[in-house]
């Protein structure tokens, strides 16, 4: 075999060592070599110059709810993947619940891996799932190769997927740290919330109050206590009280194995701004108030959150009334989130390899995903080609994902992705995609 069989060659490529022209060689799916962007085109090998297009590695989403089979009509994984990959990611791992069954047994991981084998647009991996009753379950689905695995510590919004109270918190733990596995915790805490006003009806505000800061962080107190009592590796998911922000810092200090995550809508949209009535913006926890989100831009700057991922969670729009408090949460952000995150990100001063970190290079790693995140020899060649400077206006027509809700209609963001690439094939271009291409990944042992 050549040293390549393709070059892409551009004037702005994003690696470990920042940005540089560059040519990236390709062989068998592989990124072979990053060589100076006048190295000779090996004999064979077919040349793809993007000219000043940046290229990045291929995004990562760790949080993404495909919700197939069972609640396909919400989300399944051709639609799902497909957005992805217009969005320029080329990694998914997909979370226990909403799907029927949910991915808390070995039996039920192989039905899901069923469905989205044929599907997949683009590699696709699981998380587990950590109910009450499946202790015995956690390390056959680690042995079977899920990522790690998710609780919730208030309810989920399905039956089907029990939250933990603190002592089967403990039970889990134990058992995950056991084999040194991964928790990943939606931590609102359910006394909290259950203290707090329950108004219902269409008012933003008070859907706002209903889930208070203090139930996150509660929560996260309760879970910092347990990481340190069985020295067991928990990832907070989707964090968006800002209060939270000084403890998770002590704890990491204090060498708690303890990551975080937040989202696109909490870094971009703010609650002074959702209208009435408009549960395309509802999600838990709640988007919360301008200051808090400045807290989140300073904590990702900081270090504080590691990643940035999408927390994609539809419903049919029958589902998303006006009413916030019965409304389904869930904000649909799959093909937009990298756009909306740059949008922002470069109004704040930030570049766009910070928004790789955040979401490719990050979250590759919390998935221990070694191919993933990163243009250097040895890894996926896994690429968006993006323009940067270019902006667009969020039409829900051209969204992939199945039913086109979203909390970014109107918008303008800057990020135009103009090619995605999995394992050097282009599988998007200019919205046109190739049969799906994606295979199914599992926990590097
Ligand atoms: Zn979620």
């Amino acid at each position: 075999m050549s040293d390549a069989e393709l070059v892409l060659r551009s004037t702005r490529v994003i690696t470990p060592e920042g940005t540089r022209a560059a040519s990236v060689q390709v062989a068998g799916g592989t990124i072979t070599a990053v060589l100076p962007y006048d190295a000779p085109v090996p004999d064979g090998a077919r040349l793809e110059d993007v000219g000043d297009h940046v290229v990045l590695p291929g995004l990562v989403d760790t949080h993404v709810h495909v919700n197939d089979p069972g609640r396909t009509e919400w989300e399944g994984f051709w639609t799902a993947t497909r957005a992805a990959a217009a969005g320029g990611i080329t990694t998914l791992v997909d979370m226990p619940l909403n799907s029927l069954p949910p991915t808390t047994t070995v039996d039920h991981l192989r039905v899901k891996q069923k469905v989205a084998a044929d599907k997949a647009h683009i590699d696709v991996g699981f998380w587990g799932g950590a109910l009450p009753d499946n202790v015995k379950d956690l390390r056959p689905l680690h042995e079977a190769g899920v990522f790690g695995f998710k609780a919730f510590l208030s309810p989920s919004g399905v039956d089907e997927f029990p939250h933990l109270d603190q002592e089967q918190l403990a039970r889990s733990l134990a058992e995950i740290a056991s084999f040194d596995g991964l928790l990943i915790v939606h931590a609102e805490d359910p006394h909290h919330l259950a203290a707090a006003p329950q108004h219902g009806g269409p008012k933003y505000a008070h859907f706002l109050a209903s889930r208070p800061r203090d139930a996150e962080d509660t929560a996260i107190a309760n879970l910092i206590a347990q990481a340190k009592r069985f020295d067991a590796r928990v990832h907070i998911l989707h964090l968006s009280s800002s209060d939270a922000l000084p403890l998770i810092a002590e704890a990491r200090a204090e060498g708690v194995r303890l990551t975080v995550e937040t989202c696109p809508h909490y870094l971009t949209l703010t609650a002074e701004e959702v209208p009435d009535g408009a549960s395309e913006f509802k999600c838990c926890p709640p988007i919360r108030e301008a200051a808090n989100q400045d807290l989140l831009w300073q904590a990702l700057a900081d270090g504080t959150i590691d990643c940035v991922v999408t927390d994609h969670s539809p419903s049919t729009p029958d589902l998303k009334t006006d009413d916030f408090a019965t409304a389904w949460g869930g904000i649909s952000g799959l093909q937009l989130s990298m756009s909306a995150v740059w949008t922002a990100a470069r109004e704040r001063g930030h570049s766009l390899e910070d928004v790789v970190r955040w979401m490719s290079s990050a979250t590759a790693g919390l998935a221990g995903l070694d191919r993933k995140g990163a243009i250097e020899a040895g890894r996926d060649a896994d690429f968006a080609v993006v323009a940067p400077d270019e902006t667009f206006t969020v039409d829900p027509a051209a969204l992939q994902h199945r039913n086109r809700v979203t909390a970014y209609a109107g918008r303008t963001l800057y990020g135009v992705v103009k090619s995605t690439w999995l394992r050097g094939e282009r599988i998007v271009a200019d919205g046109a995609f190739t049969e799906p291409k994606g295979r199914l990944l599992t926990r590097t042992p």
